[in-house]
């Protein structure tokens, strides 16, 4: 049976859900509200009815006398109008009684005392149609002789108790309409409350990874739903964005991947064309080394960003003094920067430990040493230097090259990005150690991502560039 009642949960719709509960917490409201206004209106009723009685005691005790010793209700218009409403019993001090007006079956206590008794209809069936009584008791004394007794003034409830029943039947006939009105009026509120996340649904349906320009466009109110709309529109912008950069991402990665193919093909065509000396053949095998090694590169490059994609939080448990590191890194490139008279200024004041990956800072102060070699011309300069500013150390490569131009700036560090495209695929073929497909920035960026540092460029054509590299001292968990 539970199991049963869940499994109907799962597949009710959930305006179904927020109508039910709102009619049970209505129907539980108004119930109890109905209970409490019954109760105040029949205890008001009755402390009425108990003045009015004792006003009536209090008037008809002005017209008692005697006669014979006996109490008796003496002639009076007053009293015959009281008559109308209330029913009058004199007794003796002894409980006999003596006079009575009004109403015959009127009960009477069985103490004599000042105060009010409640006459219920005893429960059962017999009793159906006898009425229920209120009796006001308090002692008269007949002012003519001194004669004294009890009056007991009564009246039947059947009236208090038919305003009462009248306010019930309202009740049963307005509760149900209540309930009614107010489960359709619910049902239809939640109906509409539901309709934007019914939008919602459709459009995450029509969305596949072809078709990711849907938006919902809510124009509705800035409530949880319009919140909703909107948060899922950023969520599908920010997807669309992803998948077309992956999308560009391979486009590039397979241009980049033709051009050395196809010129190992030509290489290969042309020396089959007809027979060669073996020092042409072993001519055309250097060629086609270097080539080769430019796809190696190449693809342990995208092999690289790949993995800084996937798993965004390197161990970073290397302790680093990075101007021991770059002292090591720039007499790796001396002859490099010897080849091209290029003179190194190594600036590198002593700065704190950081925590990071050793391979990968290695990787991305290469990638900024190579680049600056490979762009600064012959009699250039290259400064490397180090501080430290607040809780980082501060990396600058400052070089004397041809400087990047202003509108290239900003594109500087995305994939497969050049400002200069032959020039680099010609240095490149010259013989530097990294490859010009334009990802050693994107790899720079990455590596100093991942170690919560910024990499950024400052550059004018023709006054060189610097790179500034800034790490934590404390990586940021
Ligand atoms: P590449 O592999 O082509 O060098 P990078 O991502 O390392 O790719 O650099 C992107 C582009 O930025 C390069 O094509 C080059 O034009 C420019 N660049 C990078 N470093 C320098 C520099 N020190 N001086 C001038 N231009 C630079």
């Amino acid at each position: 049976m539970l199991h049963q009642l869940r499994r109907l949960d799962k597949i009710i719709p959930i305006r179904l859900h927020l109508t039910f509960w709102y009619l049970i917490t209505l129907i539980v409201l108004c119930a109890g509200f109905v209970i409490y206004l019954h109760i105040r209106f029949e205890d008001r009723l009755l402390r009425e009815l108990d003045t009015s009685l004792e006003l009536a005691a209090n008037q008809a005790a002005n017209y008692i006398g005697s006669e014979a010793g006996q109490l008796v209700f003496l002639e009076s218009d007053a009293l015959a109008r009281l008559e109308e409403d209330y029913s009058l019993v004199l007794v003796a001090e002894d409980g006999t009684l003596l006079a009575q007006v009004g109403d015959p079956d009127t009960p009477l206590p069985d103490t004599l005392a000042t105060g009010y008794t409640l006459f219920e209809r005893p429960k059962g069936i017999h009793h159906r149609n006898e009425d229920e009584w209120r009796v006001y008791t308090r002692p008269v004394i007949a002012v003519d002789s001194g004669v004294s007794g009890w009056l007991h003034v009564g009246q039947s409830l059947k009236q208090t108790q038919s305003t009462l029943r009248s306010l019930t039947n309202e009740v049963h006939f307005v509760f149900p309409l209540t309930i009614i009105v107010a489960g359709i009026g619910g049902f239809l509120l939640s109906a509409r409350a539901m309709r934007p996340i019914e939008h919602i649904t459709r459009t995450a349906r029509a969305i596949n990874t072809t078709d990711l320009n849907q938006r919902i466009n809510y124009d509705g109110p800035n409530d949880e739903i319009g919140r909703l709309a909107h948060t899922f529109d950023r969520m599908l912008d920010r997807l669309e964005a992803g998948f077309e950069r992956e999308r560009r991402f391979s486009g590039n990665a397979a241009h980049e991947l033709r051009t050395p193919l196809t010129a190992l093909k030509g290489q290969i065509g042309v020396t089959l064309s007809r027979p060669r000396q073996p020092d042409e053949y072993a001519a055309t095998l250097r060629s086609m080394e270097q080539q080769v090694d430019r796809l190696i590169r190449l693809s342990s490059d995208m092999l690289l960003m790949t993995r800084l994609d996937q798993q965004p939080r390197q161990p970073l448990s290397d302790s680093i003094k990075l101007d021991e590191l770059l002292g090591a890194l720039v007499d790796q490139v001396r002859p490099l920067a010897e080849d091209k008279q290029i003179t190194l200024v190594e600036e590198l004041s002593v700065v704190p430990v950081i925590q990071g990956c050793m391979d990968l800072l290695i990787r991305l102060f290469m990638n900024l040493l190579d680049n600056a070699i490979k762009y600064t011309p012959s009699a250039g300069q290259i400064t490397v230097h180090t501080t430290q500013e607040d809780e980082y150390v501060t990396v600058y490569i400052r070089d004397t090259g041809p400087g990047i131009p202003a509108e290239h700036l900003s594109h500087l560090f995305e994939r497969f990005y050049r400002v200069d495209s032959d020039r680099a695929r010609d240095q490149d073929r010259s013989g530097s150690s990294q490859g010009g497909a334009g990802l050693g920035l994107t790899i720079a960026q990455e590596i100093v991502r991942v170690h919560s540092g910024t990499i950024s460029v400052q550059s004018a054509v023709g006054q060189g560039s610097t790179f500034t590299v800034r790490l934590p001292v404390t990586p940021q968990v």
